[in-house]
């Protein structure tokens, strides 16, 4: 059982952890590709769209990274609704309490997601008010597992690194969460505790 007792900031990933996002992940990964080969010249091998965005960021020209980020802006937005709520982490959010999170608990986003992606998608799922801060690709250079997303959402609160939960759907969320000093789990666990208060609720 997780103790949101002592916890100031709960942090969640938002792709596979508070919704499905319906991207064309593959169509995505040509794209800034095609970019790349275009703008340097050279191609470059990469297996996860952070690789092509570290190469962009080695060249330190701010300028055309952030056309990158608009180009992955315009394709994470054009499925944005066949965005797919998942049904018990959007019940965890809505009914904190009920899981003895304290109600003066903030909530973040860490995503490597465009901003107007997640800020479209929490609105859609109705959660978007919920949510103090967000992380998104734009705001840092490092990406996950690199922790300084979560490191950026401490400095924003003044907290601790043990004030903190960090939430995902991966291991390298989780990595993040450790590089951090961050607490981490799977979204299963809160699924988990989810489809269980319901039970309990159900029955009583
Ligand atoms: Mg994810």
């Amino acid at each position: 059982m997780i103790s949101f007792k002592k916890k100031k900031v709960l942090v969640f990933d938002l792709d596979g952890t508070l919704v499905e996002l319906a991207a064309d992940w593959h169509h995505i990964k040509k794209a800034l590709s095609d970019r790349y080969f275009k703008i340097y010249g050279e191609k470059c091998e990469f297996k996860h769209i952070s690789g092509c965005l570290d190469y962009v960021v080695e060249k330190k020209d701010e300028r055309e990274l952030n056309n990158f980020f608009k180009v992955l802006e315009d394709l994470e937005m054009r499925n944005i609704n066949d965005n797919k709520e998942i049904d018990e982490s959007l019940y965890f959010i809505n009914n904190l309490k009920v899981f003895g999170v304290p109600k003066e608990t903030k909530l973040a986003i860490f995503s490597l997601n465009t901003r107007k992606v997640i800020i479209a998608s929490l609105k859609m799922a109705k959660i978007y008010d919920n949510f103090d801060y967000i992380v998104g690709r734009e705001d840092i250079r490092k990406w996950k597992p690199n922790p300084d997303g979560l490191l950026k959402i401490m400095e924003y609160f003044g907290v601790d690194n043990e004030d903190m939960i960090y939430f995902g759907d991966l291991l390298k969320d989780i990595k993040t969460g450790n590089n951090a000093g961050v607490e981490s789990y799977l979204i299963e666990e809160i699924i988990n505790m989810v489809k269980k208060k319901r039970q309990e609720i159900d029955m009583s």
